[in-house]
């Protein structure tokens, strides 16, 4: 615009107060966009027109005031600047010209183009195009709008606009916008051209855009579209009603839905505004690793006979403690969260967590924990129990006092407390898991210890038990008791007497998880971890158990001692059990083939694996297959029936990787325990890294991600590669699956896909994502 094309511009439209409007709007962009003047005295320019003309909005300045204003803001261009304004239109369009192929070497765009890693050699564009206003009078207008509601997805226009405006006073929130809706009844054709323009670009892009846009006299024109930026539920309704429509087809729903929305869709979380002014308010007390999302509030407790105690008064808590152990199992079920201030991402605390689907955080440095004295201190703050903290599962944050959380519906549909049929967000996940298992070639199971557990992975779509690990249903109440008899045993026999006690409890936890995945494989790992873990600590306890099993404390207290070791991760555990008391395994191998018998007689379809875990020798399985093998067909022999079932081996010791040629000889099927291989491949503790150095490490950029979350992939993963492939040479088509914790995470199931895996195994919370994940896999290979 230059004084000259303005006055043509006002005999033409007859609109003096549009083209002075149109002028100033000018001269305001021009001086900030293309000269880089400070926008700050233009807009007291403009508050000075409005204070003197005595309106509160712009529209309600005249044609002479906002000609006022522009020789106003000429004025402070020229003092600004040190130069006039441009009155020539091929200097004002040269100047703006460069000044976009500037803008690319600006600050903003390099850091865009680095953190999206696109290259800064690709250069850019620049379109001339001539203007439209939507500043002409009522009859014209501007807005913004997504194709469909980001926030939940829902099939139509979300928005704003406002009459008589241009572009920029949308978002500058110079006035208040209206929302889209209205503009059907304010300005019926508009609002019309509208639906027409979202059903062509959708139709072309076939994906919900974010448009902007302009009317000029009832006319409306289109400014800008790009692909629409949105939530989780969104994303997943947009991409389940495009599939449905058949605008898209199984292979672009997956691609739509990245697996970390999968999570948010599962776990509980924290009103948005609530956790921003905590935050605000200092309330964050520490942070730790965000071990499994979710949101939790509830007062703190120590111990998990406190946290049931709570549970039962409708209070669920949070249970801090330094770490957890499988004793604290039924406080930790009854908690509403867990708080650890030692331990890492596949501390138990944190698988046990991510098994039940609960919010968790560990490793939380920051906290000093008193469990005696029930508190625990975070920089200067003490908390006592009974008050109330919450906890961010996807953060890691710790923040003082209650936070109002909501349900996920999904795990609402899930736990059985509501009708699948009532929950559209329920039938959109299904919806693009279908497609999901339509695309992958992994194949996904859970890993679950329980009946319950495989009830949910079934339900979440598990096609089997990659893992069980036996050593969790030892510490029910009613076992714990025989559990210890046994380990404390000083001869065979009596071993073998509290063995038998141990046994019809083993065959009916293995009959519940047959019935459970029916027809599915359940691989069911042998006794794992050193025995010391099961023996009572403390003198109390020790007392007490003395006198049920009628030994004498002090033998007893001796005995317990010399099961103690310094490095028990790296003792003796795993198969090194089998080797040493053979008895142990020949009464579990015993319990999982009876329940398969009776199972059977039930009509249901048994799957057995059996699993020996901790192989770094094949001599080892060679003789524990014998010993399995021989039990399994005693069983069968006995009861005259026939079932089949395989016998095979985690690979978690490196050693058994690098010669997994000869370990395949004696299996049916390898499973990496990627949590302890991780931990011997680096020689890093799985149970203290985190506290200790790894965040040095991350923060440095001596790993790029912690390896027990994320699969190392050229250490670790360069061990799975050559056991794969050393196996299969060995045993053409040697099953092999994954049941450490990385199992459920998507890059190290794309790692997984990649180097042929025949499964993943992960909690079962994590089934969808593992199957989005899988999907994905297979399609970006
Ligand atoms: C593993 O080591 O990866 C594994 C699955 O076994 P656990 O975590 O029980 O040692
Ligand atoms: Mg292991």
């Amino acid at each position: 615009l230059t004084p000259e094309t303005a006055a043509a511009l006002e005999r033409k439209t007859k609109n003096a107060r549009f083209v002075w409007d149109a002028y100033r709007r000018f001269v305001q962009m021009f001086a900030s966009v293309v000269a880089g003047v400070a926008h700050e005295p233009f807009e007291q320019a403009l508050s000075g027109a409005k204070e003197k003309a005595g309106v509160k909005d712009d529209t309600g300045l005249t044609a002479d005031a906002l000609k006022d204003l522009t020789s106003l803001e000429k004025r402070i261009y020229a003092s600004e600047k040190g130069s006039a304004f441009p009155d020539d239109p091929r200097d004002q369009l040269r100047a703006a010209i460069e000044a976009v192929f500037a803008s690319y070497w600006g600050k903003k765009a390099e850091d865009y183009r680095r953190i999206e890693k696109i290259a800064s050699s690709l250069g850019t564009a620049v379109t001339v195009q001539a203007m439209v206003f939507g500043n002409t009078g009522d009859r014209s207008g501007t807005g913004v709008a997504f194709t469909r509601d980001p926030t939940t997805g829902e099939d139509r226009l979300y928005g704003e606009w406002l009459a008589n405006a241009q572009g920029e006073d949308v978002v500058a929130g110079i006035r208040t916008p209206r929302p889209i809706a209205q503009l059907e009844t304010a300005l019926p054709e508009v609002f019309s051209s509208l639906q027409r323009v979202k059903e062509t670009l959708e139709r072309r892009f076939r994906d919900a855009q974010d448009i902007e846009f302009t009317w000029e006299d009832g006319k409306l024109y289109l400014l800008q579209t790009r692909t629409a930026k949105r939530g989780a539920v969104a994303a997943v309704r947009i991409a389940a009603d495009l599939l449905r429509a058949r605008t898209i087809d199984a292979k672009e729903a997956v691609s739509r839905v990245e697996p970390r929305q999968f999570q948010q869709l599962l776990a509980r979380i924290f009103d948005v505004e609530a956790k921003a002014k905590a935050q605000k308010d200092g309330r964050v007390l520490a942070s730790g690793l965000p071990a499994s999302p979710g949101a939790a509030s509830g007062p703190v407790v120590f111990n998990p006979e406190d946290a049931e105690a709570f549970a039962k008064t409708g209070k669920p808590a949070i249970l801090v403690r330094r770490m957890t152990s499988p004793e604290d199992i039924a406080g930790m079920h009854a908690a509403a969260g867990l708080l650890t201030s030692v331990g890492g991402m596949t501390s138990h605390a944190a698988v046990v967590a991510r098994g039940m689907g609960k919010c968790c955080i560990v490793g939380c440095a920051l906290l000093r924990i008193d469990e005696a004295a029930n508190c625990f201190q975070a920089g200067d703050r003490w908390v006592k129990k009974g008050e109330r903290i919450s906890i961010d599962g996807f953060t890691g944050e710790v923040i003082l006092g209650d936070l109002p959380t909501q349900d996920s519906e999904v795990v609402e549909v899930v736990q059985g407390r509501r009708n699948p049929a009532t929950s559209r967000v329920f039938g959109d996940v299904d919806t693009v898991l279908r497609a999901a298992d339509s695309v992958r070639r992994l194949r996904v199971r859970a890993n679950a210890d329980t009946p319950e557990d495989a009830r949910v992975a079934r339900y979440l779509g598990a096609e089997g038990i990659g893992l069980v690990r036996t050593e969790h249903m030892f510490f029910a109440e009613d076992r714990i008791l025989p559990m210890r008899e046994m380990i404390l045993a000083d001869t065979v026999l009596a071993r073998k007497v509290a063995l038998a006690k141990l046994l019809p409890y083993q065959r009916a936890d293995f009959a519940g998880m047959f019935k459970a995945m029916a027809g599915l494989p359940v691989t069911i790992r042998l006794l794992d971890p050193p025995l010391h873990e099961f023996l009572p600590e403390t003198d109390a306890i020790q007392r007490a158990v003395a006198s049920r099993i009628g030994m004498d404390l002090h033998e007893l207290q001796e005995r317990v001692k010399a099961h103690q070791e310094l490095n028990p991760m790296l003792g003796h555990r795993g198969c090194r059990l089998g080797v040493s008391h053979p008895e142990i395994y020949e009464m579990q191998a015993r319990a999982v083939i009876e329940a398969a018998c009776e199972v059977s007689h039930q009509d249901i379809v048994v799957k057995p694996e059996i699993m020996v875990p901790f192989i770094g020798v094949a001599k080892e399985l060679e003789i524990l297959r014998k010993l399995i093998v021989d039990e399994a067909e005693r069983v069968l022999a006995e009861r005259g029936e026939k079932i089949a079932y395989s016998v095979g081996t985690m690979i978690e010791i490196p050693r058994a990787a690098i010669t997994a040629n000869q370990v395949a000889r004696f299996a049916d099927f390898f499973s990496f325990g990627t949590n302890d291989l991780t931990q011997m491949t680096f020689g890093i503790s799985r149970d203290d890294a985190e506290k200790a150095f790894l965040p040095d490490y991350e923060a440095k950029g001596i790993l790029p991600e912690n390896p027990f979350a994320v699969l190392d992939r050229d250490g670790v993963g360069g061990l799975v590669e050559i056991a794969v492939e050393r196996g299969r040479r060995e045993k053409p088509g040697l099953k092999c699956g994954i049941c450490g914790e990385h199992g459920g995470d998507p890059s190290s199931i794309a790692f997984c896909h990649k180097v042929g895996l025949d499964y993943v195994s992960c909690s079962p919370y994590r089934v969808p994502i593992a199957r989005l994940a899988a999907a994905r896999a297979a399609l970006s290979s």
